[in-house]
């Protein structure tokens, strides 16, 4: 769903592709509950990813590649940290 540009610690979702996304989770009636990406710099949302989270209020989920951590984050009035259960 997300495609990494040239920049280390910025990415971009083709619109198309994440268009398509929420349309397959509609018609299966399922809800997007969450956006996952990974990061070869911290765990953390970058500027583009805030920006991001703003049009899509969901939980998003960010791998560090360099840490081997992963974070959540939902952007409501502002950057909360989600808590997340590992297996
Ligand atoms: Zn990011």
């Amino acid at each position: 769903m997300a495609t990494s540009n040239n920049s280390r610690t910025s990415f971009t979702i083709d619109p198309q592709e994440l268009f398509a996304a929420y349309r397959q989770a509609e018609d299966r009636q399922l809800d997007v509950i969450g956006i996952f990406h990974s990061h070869p710099a911290a765990a953390s949302p970058s500027e583009t990813d805030l920006q991001f989270m703003e049009l899509n209020p969901v939980v998003w989920l960010i791998y560090s590649t360099i840490s081997h951590e992963c974070q959540a984050f939902i952007l409501e009035d502002e950057l909360k940290g989600v808590e997340v259960d590992r297996p």
